[in-house]
């Protein structure tokens, strides 16, 4: 019989979004005079602004023309949304050949193991977006855990690991790194000859003084590789397109390695998704995104305000949209999932999801719309304040 990759079995396990969103089904089947909702969830609420819709609309219009039709493009993407994110994003910094457009950050920073040799020691955190460790468990590569501070951020390791993850801001924690933190890890990549895989989702919700990218970082170039999306920024969740980029710097010809793997295993994101990345650059557009950018903020906000009052420690939330917050009782984190679903008909996201040391926390969410955080806090009062 054919050997079927093993590691594969561990996946979506009792400890998984799979299994969280089963349960939540089931509950609701159920319990069908229960109105659940969820203040967990990590899609968005906004619909992408209308300007880019327009723009894609005309994408569309493009593909029904012989003169404009589109078909394969590049793998790389199309140059006019690269130039647009180098120069908006980059200060051209870094070259056309620099960066490559892709179909979501969760693929990326999978697919870029297949760039570094199968038995690479690939260094996560505990506490971490869990794709880092199925992603690698997928490809059959083995991870290793960093030991974490007091803010469950990675502690730099006496030991040699090839590949590094790093979050920021972080999912699911919500804090972004420092200027200081970054450097170490930059510091520790050079001195051991590593890769830092940075994981950079998040970086239109920063608004404290800490890096949006890692690349300011002084020698970060020639050991970070950094993926940013556009699914939390412009509601792309449904659409699909992402970047990264892979400085020269990092090795010599491990560019034109990388173009020659993505040519042969990828035919590229669409066109439509595309055009539409292009046009959130446009003035309106992005005046209209930083709204967006601004309610989930509030929401955020909001959110803290209503933990805090009921006596639970609440981080993150001010540089990204998730708030982590401290279970104020001796329930872990999934007996807590539980009962907020059952008394409360809320749903959060267990820490436990995102590792062992995750077992006292829950993760929720700012992305949801204003009605439902309000519906949310509105369960909590009636809630405590009936029990406490
Ligand atoms: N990286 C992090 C840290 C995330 O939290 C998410 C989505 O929740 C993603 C990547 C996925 O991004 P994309 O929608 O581009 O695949």
């Amino acid at each position: 019989m054919v050997k079927i990759n093993k590691d594969l079995f561990s996946l979506n396990n009792e400890y998984s979004f799979y299994n969280i969103a089963n349960i939540v089904k089931d509950y609701k089947k159920n319990n069908k005079d229960k109105k659940v909702i969820s203040l967990g969830v990590g899609d968005v609420s906004r619909p992408i602004v209308k300007s880019v819709i327009e723009e894609m609309h005309g994408a569309v219009d493009d593909l029904s023309n012989m003169d404009t039709f589109k078909g394969y493009g590049a793998s790389n993407g199309y140059d006019f949304l690269k130039s647009i994110i180098l120069e908006k994003e980059y200060d051209n910094k870094f070259g056309l050949d620099e960066i490559y457009i892709s179909n979501g950050t969760k693929s990326d920073v999978t697919n870029i193991l297949e760039l570094f040799d199968i038995d690479s020691k690939i260094l996560i955190t505990d506490i971490s977006y869990p794709i880092y460790k199925d992603g690698s468990s997928c490809l059959n590569r083995k991870v290793y855990y960093a030991d974490t501070d007091d803010n469950f951020k990675p502690t730099i390791p006496k030991e040699k690991y090839d590949i590094i993850y790093i979050c920021s801001p972080n999912n699911p924690t919500g804090l972004n790194y420092t200027h200081e933190e970054l450097k170490s890890w930059v510091d520790y990549a050079k001195k051991n000859n590593s890769i830092i895989l940075y994981d950079n989702v998040y970086t239109a919700f920063i608004e404290t003084d800490t890096p949006k990218s890692i690349y300011e970082i002084e020698g970060s170039r020639s050991v970070a590789i950094e993926f940013r999306s556009f699914s939390k920024t412009a509601s792309f969740t449904g659409v699909r397109c992402s970047y990264y980029i892979i400085p020269n710097e990092i090795y010599d010809g491990v560019n034109d390695l990388w173009k020659k793997r993505t040519i042969n295993r990828f035919n590229g994101a669409d066109y439509i998704a595309q055009k539409g990345a292009y046009a959130t650059y446009k003035e309106k557009a992005q005046k209209d995104i930083k709204e967006n950018i601004k309610y989930y903020k509030e929401n955020a906000k909001l959110l803290i305000n209503a933990f805090k009052k009921y006596n639970f420690e609440v981080t993150g939330g001010i540089d990204s949209p998730y708030l982590w917050v401290k279970i104020n009782n001796d329930m872990n984190s999934f007996e807590f999932f539980k009962f907020y679903l059952e008394k409360l008909n809320i749903v959060i996201v267990p820490g436990i999801i995102f590792g062992k040391k995750a077992d006292k926390y829950f993760r929720a969410s700012a992305l949801a719309s204003r009605e439902v955080i309000e519906e949310g806090i509105e369960r909590m009062k009636n809630y405590y304040e009936k029990n406490i």
